[in-house]
């Protein structure tokens, strides 16, 4: 059995895609699970959208999932370079070793000729494909149109009628190559087009296994091709379903956030992120569906990808990173949260103050963006709503509100057993119990009718802060 080598190959057009993370997730998984080598190949031939911030992009967001390669630009390796522009001289000589195989050649047809031709293809019933036009123009004839400054493309000259894939996922097809044709290899421009660099890079980078999405199964039989003209041994593929979107669309940006870089600027924990992608087209044997990155590893297997679309569930992750921020303590939980804190200058606070505070609502987060929403309490007290005002003006309440300032009164802070006894004292002297009491006092030093529990607010906020908040209500209840 050879070593199993797999890669990921995205294209700087953009932002690395969920559906594009998951199949970098997936082959890592293979890589990881096999002892095998992880590579990363950046495939930047499309000059016009590539660029150098989207690539610097997709190293950010794989580093921040966790998915190191161990080879690939920035770390190397001995089949580089692997960034497909560096790479031109190498399709050159393929190229060059096609044509003069007779198994490529040069076409000189303008794009009205090519247009006008598939125009009436299409009027005869037939498919648009290449009439082969300029397949017997001999090598040096065309080599010498080309130096007087004609343009010209290269089409691979395809000479079998089918082409058998082989999917360790969805099986034997057979593709007829009359769907495509003569297609081309080089454009007029002389960039070498995917189907053939992907072939040279991925044969000369020695990939065993090459696992993408599905959407580029139509391309496997016209790269299988090439592989055969060029003598090179063919890998095995896997071709992965489709993500969704909740309607069983193509997962887009109707459905929200499709783009790692969205995930991870709203507060997903890349742990969490990790685990949920995991299980997006792919089960745990047992069905667990907690695991660690390890565990992952341990289990994973191509065999169990699923061989239909996965739909997003966003209401998944978000209780999955629900899970995973309740598993941090406290010092972790603020070490990754203290960046979506926007609502105060933490430069201010005390630090283990601020941590207690963060941890305090932890049971309320599903993402770390919504933290400054549920910590915004601890620093300002908020206009209670017109349900709250009803409780206020309960016959009990201002003297539920008197008494409890009263009690904290002597002291610097309160422990949660204060708490619980001068409720007590507080609920007995006034005859007021549940809502009528702690609803009550949430409301005086919140604002709000929900928010953590009343001990930890009541042990985090400063006696003093408490009262200077209760007297503000009580202004308000006696206006
Ligand atoms: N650059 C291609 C893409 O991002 C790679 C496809 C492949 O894995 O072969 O879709």
């Amino acid at each position: 059995m050879s070593i199993v080598r797999v890669r990921f190959a995205p294209s700087p057009t953009g932002h690395i895609h969920v559906g594009n993370v998951r199949t970098a997730l997936f082959n890592y998984l293979f890589a990881k699970n096999q002892n095998g080598t992880f590579i990363l190949r950046i495939e930047d031939t499309d000059l016009e959208r590539s660029s150098i911030e989207n690539e610097n992009i997709i190293y950010e967001d794989l580093m921040w999932l966790g998915l190191e390669w161990d080879e690939g630009p920035v770390v190397g390796g001995n089949y580089g370079p692997y960034k497909q522009t560096e790479r031109t001289l190498i399709y050159k000589k393929y190229l060059d070793k096609l044509l003069e195989e007779k198994k490529a050649y040069y076409c000189f047809c303008s794009k009205e000729e090519l247009d006008a031709q598939r125009e009436k293809n299409l009027q005869e019933g037939k498919n648009p494909i290449y009439s082969g036009k300029c397949k017997n123009i001999p090598l040096a004839e065309a080599r010498q149109r080309i130096e007087q400054g004609e343009k010209a493309a290269i089409r691979f000259n395809v000479t079998e009628s089918e082409v058998k894939v082989k999917d360790i996922l969805k099986g034997e097809i057979d593709f007829p190559t009359n769907m495509f044709g003569d297609f081309i290899i080089v454009r007029p421009d002389g960039t070498p087009v995917y189907n053939f660099v992907v072939v040279v890079d991925d044969a000369l980078m020695k990939i065993t296994h090459v696992i993408r999405g599905d959407d580029h199964l139509n391309n496997t039989p016209k790269q299988i091709l090439i592989y055969k003209a060029l003598g090179f041994e063919l890998p095995e593929f896997a071709h992965i379903p489709m993500i969704l979107g909740s309607d069983h669309s193509k997962l887009s940006k109707r459905h929200g956030d499709t783009s790692v870089n969205q995930f991870r600027q709203k507060g997903y924990l890349p742990e969490a992120f990790f685990n949920y992608l995991a299980l997006l087209g792919w089960s745990h044997p047992e069905e667990k569906e907690i695991l660690s990155r390890q565990e992952l590893i341990n289990a994973f297997s191509l065999e169990r990808i699923s061989k239909s679309a996965a739909v997003f569930d966003f209401d998944k992750l978000n209780w999955m990173n629900g899970i995973y921020i309740r598993e941090k303590n406290i010092d972790e939980l603020y070490s990754v949260a203290k960046g979506f804190i926007k609502c105060v200058e933490l430069s201010k606070y005390d630090e283990q103050w601020l941590k207690n505070v963060v941890f305090s609502v932890r049971e309320k987060i599903s993402v770390l963006s919504e933290i400054d929403e549920h910590i915004k309490i601890f620093f300002k007290q908020s206009e209670p709503d017109d349900e709250s005002i009803k409780l206020l003006n309960l016959e009990t309440s201002s003297a539920v509100l008197e008494r409890y300032a009263e009690e904290i009164k002597k002291f610097e802070t309160l422990t949660v057993d204060d708490y619980k006894a001068i409720t007590k004292i507080v609920g007995d002297a006034t005859g007021a119990k549940g809502k009528a009491l702690f609803m009550v006092l949430r409301i005086a030093l919140t604002g709000q009718r929900t928010g953590p529990d009343m001990d930890k607010i009541a042990t985090l906020l400063s006696p003093k802060t408490q009262i200077e908040r209760i007297n503000n209500v009580l202004r308000f209840i006696k206006k």
